[in-house]
């Protein structure tokens, strides 16, 4: 018999089954099945107005063999067939299978595009990736013949008649010999394929069946066991996130999720939403009560699992969630989506763009809900991911901040429990101008700056800010509800009245010559030192001028690379209160050898109540060594 050959684009394509590196190889069943499911489709809607199909719904399925002995893999379904010109067309072109287009805009096919493929719908030739010679055998509802097709690859195809009782394909890949880098023998296991079935195809509508053998205890024989072998169902047909709501339980709800997303704890919350109207695609979305195992780690994807009518296209969809919900598990099916290739270019895009910002609302209106129906649960979640929120809002420039700004929450010094930005404004004093925060590792070691006693004394709350990014999004906030946010231990805190305020102004004015002095003995570490009468009871206390805060200069200086220029301006603020004071001047007057000592002694004291450290530690432990 005479081989035909392909079209040239159907070679190339083809070729890059064959020759795949694609290393998610295993989806060839998917494909098959989804075709299999479509030429069902299309014969059960024919058997609603035409009787003569003799076929109802449940008659209909799709079945799987093996035979390892053989190396082949079998996939039957009753659907509607393939006459022989549309055999020709549909499988010696590639131009039916939508495919073409694709090629069309990746003539020069890398890697990465058959990475692309992969995600979206390969067809047919992918069975080449597994298979060495391909068979089909169909029959066209209503026709009298049947064909078969048979390809061992690029080098062509052959067509001829042959004999098959009802409509419908019958499909046997003749699996690849195993070569040193690829197992292909595992898809002729019964557990693997099944396995697969139930991974990619389990909400196919029709039943996906496979005889299967099982090890049994043996009712003649105590302690044997012997091989059963029975038809199953692999296929679970119906998606739970197609079902109504009423008809599934927490439990249902809460197993779904630890089979699907391999976790042992139930999920913090869920969210299942059908939305109907620009996009039109159910979701059911998880959040997880703690961090997924590898959360931090740079393997992380994030992503919702995308299906297109029960059929999953992509196991981590990332363009479905913003970075700052990374941690949200889910799965998102669409009808708009389709697994053709070619329309897929064109409108994913798009369509994908809306149903993520749907999502994306979805996921803020339940946070919200929870924070107003459930604190307890808010707060634990908070604890967990409110980092995640806190990034979002100083990512992008501030793009998202008005979205996440209602959702963040700080600890404050009133009760050290959990505030958000509103509860906070709520509970400020009539003539509090701003709201106040600190920055420090822990809120214990925040409560201990000196600063901090001052404004308390006030009546006024402080918030912790003990996370690194903490200050940069509140940079990017800037005010929230007309309040601007001030730093204890950096701005101009205005807590002083009128009286006190010029009483300071003309002391720091009079003492200028012994303040200039110090300063000359801290070389170029602070950029000023002046009295203070904000700091309660303390001697000292560092704070900084300027864009950048001590706990900006930290973080800067963490980074790899070192603090890439930024450094804080530092002041050195000495209680004007304070008996040091007193010893200041006197010092000034009669020794200033040791007003030296002390400068370096005080300006040491504050770098280590705000976490900054001492630079030179043996020089500082033998001044006040001698001092004693
Ligand atoms: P796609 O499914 O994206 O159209 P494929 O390469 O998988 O591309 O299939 C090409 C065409 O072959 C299908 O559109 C369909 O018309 C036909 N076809 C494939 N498998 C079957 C089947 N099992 N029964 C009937 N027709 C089929």
């Amino acid at each position: 018999m005479r081989k035909k050959q392909f079209k040239a684009e159907s070679k190339k394509l083809l070729d890059m089954m064959i020759n795949s590196i694609y290393t998610n190889k295993e989806i060839f069943i998917r494909e098959l099945i989804s075709n299999a499911s479509d030429a069902i489709d299309k014969l059960y809607f024919k058997s609603l107005t035409d009787d003569s199909v003799g076929l109802s719904k449940s008659d209909f399925k799709i079945q799987i063999d093996t035979n390892k002995d053989e190396r082949t893999i079998t996939i039957t379904d009753n659907g509607i067939g393939m006459t022989a010109d549309e055999l020709e067309s549909n499988l010696g072109t590639i131009a039916k299978s939508g495919s073409l287009n694709f090629k069309k805009d990746n003539e020069e096919a890398k890697e990465n595009d058959i990475e692309v493929i992969g995600q979206f719908g390969v067809g047919f030739y992918s069975s080449f990736m597994v298979a060495s010679k391909v068979e089909v055998v169909t029959k066209a509802f209503g026709e009298d013949v049947a064909h078969k097709w048979v390809s061992e690859g690029v080098d062509g195809y052959t067509i001829e008649e042959c004999e098959k009782e009802n409509a419908g394909s019958v499909i046997t890949l003749h699996i690849k010999e195993d070569t040193d880098n690829e197992d292909y023998s595992q898809y002729l296991e019964q557990y693997r394929l099944s396995e697969l079935i139930k991974k990619y195809s389990d909400y196919i509508r029709y039943p996906i069946q496979m005889e299967m053998t099982h090890s049994v205890p043996d009712k003649d024989n105590e302690g044997e066991y012997i091989e059963e072998v029975s038809v199953e169902t692999l296929n679970s047909m119906i998606p739970l996130w197609r079902k109504n709501k009423s008809e599934i339980t927490e439990d249902e709800y809460n197993e779904f999720y630890k089979n699907k997303f391999m976790d042992f704890e139930d999920p913090l919350a869920v969210i299942h939403s059908k939305t109907e109207g620009q996009a039109t695609f159910d979701a059911l979305m998880y959040i997880p009560s703690n961090p997924p195992y590898d959360f931090y780690s740079k393997e992380y994807e994030k992503g919702l699992q995308l299906y297109t009518n029960g059929v999953l296209i992509m196991d981590k969809c990332p363009d479905l969630l913003p970075d700052y919900f990374s941690f949200v598990k889910g799965i998102v099916d669409s009808a708009d989506l389709s697994l053709n290739i070619s329309r897929e270019v064109l409108q994913q895009d798009f369509q994908l763009k809306v149903i993520a910002k749907a999502i994306d609302k979805k996921i803020k209106n339940e946070l919200k809900k929870m924070l107003k129906n459930d604190r307890e649960k808010y707060e634990k979640f908070f604890s967990v991911f409110g980092i995640q929120l806190k990034w979002g809002v100083y990512s992008n420039y501030g793009a998202e901040k008005d979205g996440l700004k209602d959702l963040i929450m700080f600890k404050s010094s009133k009760e050290n429990k959990y505030v958000t930005l509103s509860e906070y404004i709520e509970s400020m004093p009539e003539e509090q101008e701003s709201i106040y925060y600190a920055c420090g590792e822990s809120p214990e070691k925040i409560a201990l700056l000196p600063q901090i006693e001052a404004v308390k004394a006030k009546g006024y709350d402080v918030l912790y800010f003990t996370d690194d990014v903490d200050e940069f999004a509140i940079q990017m906030l800037m005010e929230y509800n007309g309040k601007k946010f001030a730093n204890i231990c950096k701005d101009e805190l205005n807590l002083n009245t009128e009286e006190e305020k010029k009483a300071l102004d003309e002391k720091n004015e009079a003492s200028k010559d012994m303040l200039d002095e110090m300063k000359s003995y801290l070389d170029d570490e602070v950029s000023s030192i002046k009295f203070t009468n904000s700091i309660g009871s303390h001697a000292v206390c560092l704070s900084a001028e300027g864009y950048v805060s001590l706990e900006m200069a930290k973080v800067f200086s963490q980074m790899p690379g070192g603090n890439q220029g930024v450094k804080a301006q530092l002041v050195l603020e000495i209680n004007s209160e304070h008996k040091v004071a007193e010893k200041l001047f006197e010092l000034f007057k009669d020794d200033k050898e040791k007003l030296k000592s002390y400068t370096k002694i005080l300006y040491n004291e504050a770098r280590l109540i705000s976490g900054l450290g001492v630079e030179n530690p043996t020089e500082f432990a033998d001044m006040i060594t001698d001092l004693m």
